[in-house]
């Protein structure tokens, strides 16, 4: 039986059950034939889809969608926006404390099989993914002791002390604060002007661990929550490519990269970020884990302006991890393009017989996309190459089966010849 013929068959049982039971939420009503993806279990519900809504309806409000019908469908949280109402359940139920505490709980056994609680080696990690775990708008993530919230919509910003309450009701004592770093997330999808700072306790000194690499990370003053927790184990698969190679890791921010080929016995790692800051740190990272002298370089400089000014054949590995290029559709073409010629520079630079590691994190850009800029960046590079490996986000960054935009990350492994 396929999927979409078991949500046909659970579907009806669940409304009947759900239908009866009252609550008191605002309502948001479908235009006929707009049920469709709900129905599937799609996370998301457009304005266009929308007939009406309660009066009075504000940014944040937890709310009921109902079909042209009247049946309902599911609820969410409403937003004044495109995307209206980000759904947090099809189950008619109240969203409360113990609904927030159902859902970490959730979160946290599928890190718990992830074998990421609990790691000696691995103590950071995402708790939280979005629509990945049922929770679309907010972002927790773990780095040893303290954890970092991030709430992406006015829903989640309101829910985040019911949130932060669970989460250190899961984790009790080996937990010893929570910060809330909004601020910038919620500005930008909500226009709310919010203040970053600590829910609970607070030491924002954290030293993370991951696969035995120890990392620095900056959580008030660093990018997102202070790492790039979705690297992971592509971190790792770089670290097992670099052994003897000269690496260049290009947008290495605090050097994640960089210190799994060093470690790995890479002959030289040079790392280039535009952030001085994030490259102070690369710097310190590398100390921390046992590097420094003339097997690490670390150059604050623009990427393109370093690719473009070295020497052919300086580098037999070079990892390109850019900032998202697209952060919406619109952006989408020029976003491929900028892929294209990034790939195709360090392609055209790379020794023969070198190893290049590509990533797109632009959510907008699918995987089809991404392979066929790399590819016309082969063309243009006049090179050889082949995939040897295709990379995605690591598995703490769930993607929901019923919302593919959720796979964001796109990475390959290519051999240049
Ligand atoms: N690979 C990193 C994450 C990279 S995030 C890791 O594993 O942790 C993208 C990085 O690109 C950021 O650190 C940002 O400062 C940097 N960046 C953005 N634009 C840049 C540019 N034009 N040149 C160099 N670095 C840039």
């Amino acid at each position: 039986m396929n999927l979409i013929a078991f949500n046909a068959n659970i579907r009806p049982i669940i409304n009947f059950v759900t239908n009866f039971v009252a609550m008191d939420y605002p309502r948001v009503i479908l235009k006929p034939g707009k049920e469709v993806p709900v129905l599937r279990f799609h996370p998301w519900i457009f304005s266009g889809a929308i007939a009406s809504v309660s009066e009075n309806l504000q940014d944040g409000a937890i709310v009921e969608v109902l079909g042209s019908n009247g049946k309902y469908l599911a609820s969410g949280h409403f937003q004044d926006s495109s995307i209206a109402v980000k759904i947090l359940t099809f189950e008619r139920q109240p969203i409360d404390r113990q609904f927030w505490y159902k859902q970490v709980r959730k979160a946290y056994s599928l890190r718990e099989g992830l074998n990421l609680v609990s790691n000696p080696d691995t103590n950071c990690y995402r708790l939280v993914h979005n629509e990945g775990d049922g929770m679309p708008g907010l972002i927790v993530d773990v780095y040893d002791s303290v954890a970092v919230l991030q709430a992406h919509s006015a829903g989640m910003y309101q829910a985040r002390q019911d949130i932060a309450e669970a989460v250190m009701h899961i984790y009790g004592r080996k937990l010893s604060g929570i910060y809330d770093k909004s601020s910038e997330s919620l500005f930008k999808n909500t226009g709310l002007r919010v203040q970053n700072g600590w829910l609970t306790g607070g030491s924002s000194d954290v030293i993370a661990a991951e696969h035995g690499c120890k990392f620095v990370v900056d959580i008030e003053g660093g990018q997102k929550t202070g790492f790039f927790l979705d690297q992971r184990e592509n971190r790792k698969k770089a670290g097992f490519y670099a052994r003897g190679r000269k690496v260049l890791n290009m947008f290495s921010y605090t050097g994640g990269f960089s210190v799994y080929a060093l470690k790995s016995g890479a002959e030289l790692v040079h790392s280039v970020d535009s952030s001085a800051p994030a490259c102070k740190l690369a710097e310190k990272n590398a100390a921390i884990n046992g590097f420094g002298g003339d097997r690490h370089l670390v150059f604050a400089t623009d990427a393109r302006h370093y690719l473009e000014t070295m020497n052919q054949g300086e580098y037999d590995m070079i990892i390109l991890d850019p900032p998202a290029f697209a952060k919406n559709t619109s952006s989408r073409h020029n976003a491929i393009r900028g892929y294209t010629s990034l790939n195709a520079s360090a392609m055209k630079k790379i020794a023969a017989g070198g190893i290049l590691f590509t990533f797109s994190c632009s959510q907008v850009v699918s995987r089809e996309q991404f392979n066929a800029a790399v590819a016309a960046a082969a063309i243009e590079s006049g090179r050889s190459v082949r995939v040897l490996e295709q990379l995605g986000q690591s598995g703490d960054h769930p993607i929901n089966i019923f919302q593919p935009e959720g796979e964001y990350l796109k990475g390959l492994v290519l051999r240049v010849d």
